[in-house]
């Protein structure tokens, strides 16, 4: 992924300089700078349009004080993030992330991965990403509530149903989006779609739950399909045992494929005979429990501290589904050693750019995360439709338009590489076409 561009080489140097402590951030600036040189040899009249500063820089980051009692009567503080990262082609979208890990860099970089990966859906939505450095694990419902209405009395002036619509990420579902949606509406005094991934009984969308890991296995199917294989039969690992980890072990499962491990940020489990997906779902989204408790329902089974080790186990597929950075080169040696033939991220940037380097130099399928895992956000969009509409559809409606998104994803993926000499390069393609649309709108829109 080494730039040579001398252009790009240094617009990459300044976006350094400029955004010093945020080596998330320009490890997806970097991705994505490289994958652009043969547009940017093509299309000098965006070079001169100063398209490329424009777009590594966010148009808007709100930072603020978010501070709340907790359940002793003690007042806690958090620290609140919102980056408008581009509107070039729609207003603002993108999710909420509630994790102690949360800092600016690591809101820039999601925000501007969402900018192109939004683009992919072809739905009008430009980039956004949201968060804080609050922690909900071992939270109490009343503590959960406190946070997310004094987060929303701060958040509310920078956001609305046509300027910015955030959603769920890590540590934000449907629980969090509720007490949000409920201090907005009580603040503004007007029911509107300002959030996405809305309880069924107050303007969510059927199927939004299941849209990312569904969707992530939607697009690996199109890319499986594309060459010669499938799922049946294949053994898959699914780190992560959240929202986008639970929906992807599900439909690959409904694929014919067996997944053999999940995980979550303590440890992972191994199941040989096929993770059984309503234990994880009972511990994972009603007790809110670690996921060691899998043994509890399967004795069997075996349970290993620590993350990386479920890269060790032997499989076919690998779809990572917690976090930045959880592949790193080692362990995407390990998988190709052990002979996994395809990774597909459902999280964001889950590969670091050493394990993708390794995937590609060994011919594995690489479903990069901004067309992978769009089919959340695309479902997030068509929320926002029904929700303009004052309908609902149904959920059969939801999932085939979302399919169909996936599909088309995949095409303009597989298109883009072709078109500009990287057959089967789906980062590169990915990358390409999700700014080629951004970039003439921004161009269009001139020097904002
Ligand atoms: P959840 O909070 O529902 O689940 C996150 C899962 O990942 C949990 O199992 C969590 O374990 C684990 N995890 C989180 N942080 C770490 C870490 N630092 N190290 C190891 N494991 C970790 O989040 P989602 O499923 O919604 O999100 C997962 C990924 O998918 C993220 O990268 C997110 O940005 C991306 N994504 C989500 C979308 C959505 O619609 N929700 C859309 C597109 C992308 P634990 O419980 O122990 O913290």
């Amino acid at each position: 992924m080494a730039i040579k561009n001398a252009y790009l080489l240094d617009l990459l140097e300044r976006t350094k300089k400029r955004n010093p402590g945020e080596p998330e951030f320009i490890q997806a600036v970097t991705e994505v700078l490289a994958s652009l040189e043969p547009v940017i040899e093509q299309r000098q009249d965006l070079v001169d349009a100063g398209v490329l500063e424009r777009i590594v820089e966010p148009e808007r980051q709100i930072i603020f004080r978010v501070p709340w009692v907790d359940d002793n009567g003690k007042p806690q503080v958090n620290r609140g993030f919102r980056v408008q990262f581009n509107s070039a082609i729609g207003p603002y979208k993108g999710g909420i992330r509630l994790h102690p890990s949360v800092n600016l860099g690591i809101i820039k970089f999601l925000g501007f991965e969402q900018t192109f990966k939004n683009s992919l859906t072809t739905l009008p939505m430009g980039g956004g990403k949201g968060g804080s450095d609050f922690d909900p694990k071992g939270k109490s419902d009343n503590e959960i509530m406190n946070f997310c209405q004094s987060f929303m009395t701060e958040l509310y002036r920078h956001i609305g149903a046509d300027l910015d619509v955030p959603a769920g990420d890590i540590g934000t579902g449907a629980r969090e989006i509720g007490y949000m949606f409920g201090q907005y509406k009580r603040i503004r005094n007007e029911y509107v779609g300002v959030l996405t991934g809305k309880g069924l009984t107050y303007g969510g969308s059927l199927a939004r739950k299941q849209a990312t890991g569904y969707g992530l296995c939607y697009f690996t199917n199109e890319m499986l399909k594309a060459n010669g294989m499938s799922f049946e039969g294949k053994t898959v690992l699914v780190s992560g045992s959240g929202n986008v980890a639970i929906y992807a072990c599900e439909k690959a499962t409904t694929y014919g494929a067996k997944v053999v491990a999940m995980s979550d940020s303590n440890g992972y489990i191994y199941d040989k005979n096929g993770i059984d997906l309503d234990a994880v779902k009972q511990i994972k989204e009603v007790e809110r429990k670690r996921i060691k408790e899998y043994l509890t329902y399967h004795p069997n089974a075996e349970y290993h501290e620590g993350c990386s080790g479920i890269w060790t186990i032997p499989c076919d597929i690998a779809l990572p589904c917690a976090t930045q950075n959880e592949i790193n080169g080692e362990s995407a040696k390990i998988l190709v050693k052990n002979g996994c033939k395809v990774v597909s991220e459902g999280a964001n940037m889950p590969s670091t750019p050493e394990a993708i380097d390794t995937y590609l130099a060994n011919g594995l399928l690489y479903g990069p995360a901004k067309a992978a895992n769009a089919g959340g956000v695309a479902t997030s969009g068509l929320e926002m439709s029904q929700n303009s509409l004052r309908l609902s559809w149904s959920f059969e409606e939801v999932d085939e338009r979302l399919h169909n998104i996936m599909i088309s994803i995949f095409k303009a993926c597989d298109e883009a590489s072709k078109t500009y000499g990287m057959p089967g390069n789906y980062m590169a393609g990915a990358n390409i076409a999700g700014f080629i649309k951004v970039a003439e709108s921004m161009k269009a829109q001139g020097n904002v």
